[in-house]
């Protein structure tokens, strides 16, 4: 058997299909993909300034090359890399490492904002006194690349979510009946344009976890896969093991579940039962539904009050 497009040895199947490509008409493929989502959803306009939410792991890697791949192509879009450092030893300082010397050598700008800085205590520090340390991390994360971002003065902030992410995501709002998070989905994000919030972007919506981890490998992106000590079985992870089965089962089931999403979302959006209100946070003055937006009540709750 050989490659669909030339006559080297296949390296990959794509999901769905009977197609085989060689390292290099896949890689092709790829970027193709991306670049059509980036112009099909308007994700990149003229003058943007991009910041991409990256990690030193394989998608937000990913996504940081394509975009700088995509700049160089249009010299008036800028791209600035924002890095979130957690303070979780033997994990993200390795990761960090990493992505800074992908950085260097790709001669991208990367910022670097972290829990310690911005919160006072790093996380390894916080699980020794909260048993839940991925719910207060994501709200943590969350408020960094929001307000990291305004800092910059970037326009988008395009993150490594991919069709797996979504997928589960779409299923989760959908089982918890939050048709509300659900609106905000998509390739762009957002139900309500506010210059408190920077609006996040993902190029590789339409492409599967397993393309976009292929793709990482094989463009030489991450030196070594390791994963977070202190993550636990979510929520999201029985989604995400609910759905493989699904797939696994039923090929093309995540395909399929966004194909259908992407035709109600705009009904989704115009609903105005679901475009909310937003406060300023009393504290730091970020977006929030309350008086007090999530991580300054964490920061009361658990670093204040030890
Ligand atoms: Fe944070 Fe949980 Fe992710 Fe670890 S697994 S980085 S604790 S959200
Ligand atoms: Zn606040």
């Amino acid at each position: 058997m050989v490659c669909k497009q030339c006559i080297e040895n296949p390296v990959m199947k794509l999901p769905n299909s009977e197609v085989s490509m060689c390292k290099s008409c896949f890689c092709k493929h790829f970027e193709k993909k991306v670049f059509k989502t980036i112009a099909k959803y308007k994700l990149i306009q003229d003058g943007d300034h991009v910041g991409v939410a990256v990690s030193g792991g394989k998608d937000s890697t990913a996504v940081l090359y394509l975009i700088n791949k995509f700049a160089k192509k249009h010299p008036s879009v800028k791209v600035t890399g924002l890095a979130v450092d957690e303070g979780i030893k033997g994990y993200r300082d390795e990761s960090l490492n990493s992505l800074k010397k992908f950085c260097e050598k790709e001669k991208i700008e990367l910022h670097i904002v972290s829990y310690k800085e911005a919160f006072g205590e790093e996380l390894d520090e916080i699980v020794k006194r909260f048993p839940r340390p991925c719910s207060i991390c994501g709200v943590f994360r969350r408020n960094l690349l929001n307000t990291g971002a305004k800092k910059l003065k970037c326009d988008k902030l395009a993150t490594g979510h991919n069709l797996d992410d979504e997928a589960q995501s779409i299923l989760m709002n959908q089982f918890r009946s939050n048709m509300k998070v659900s609106a905000r989905l998509g390739p762009i994000t957002g139900v309500l344009k506010n210059k408190a919030f920077i609006p996040r972007i993902k190029p590789l919506y339409f492409l599967s976890e397993k393309e976009v981890a292929s793709y990482a490998f094989l463009k030489g992106f991450v030196e070594k896969y390791n994963e977070c000590p202190h993550g636990s079985k979510s929520y999201r992870g029985e989604v995400r093991d609910f759905l493989y089965e699904f797939e696994g089962k039923f090929p093309g089931t995540k395909q399929n579940l966004i194909v259908s999403f992407l035709e109600i979302l705009p009904l989704l959006k115009a609903n105005p039962a679901y475009k909310g209100s937003l406060n300023e946070c009393m504290e730091c003055g970020e977006p929030c539904s309350q008086e007090k937006c999530q991580s300054c009540q964490y920061v009361e709750k658990v670093i204040k009050k030890q």
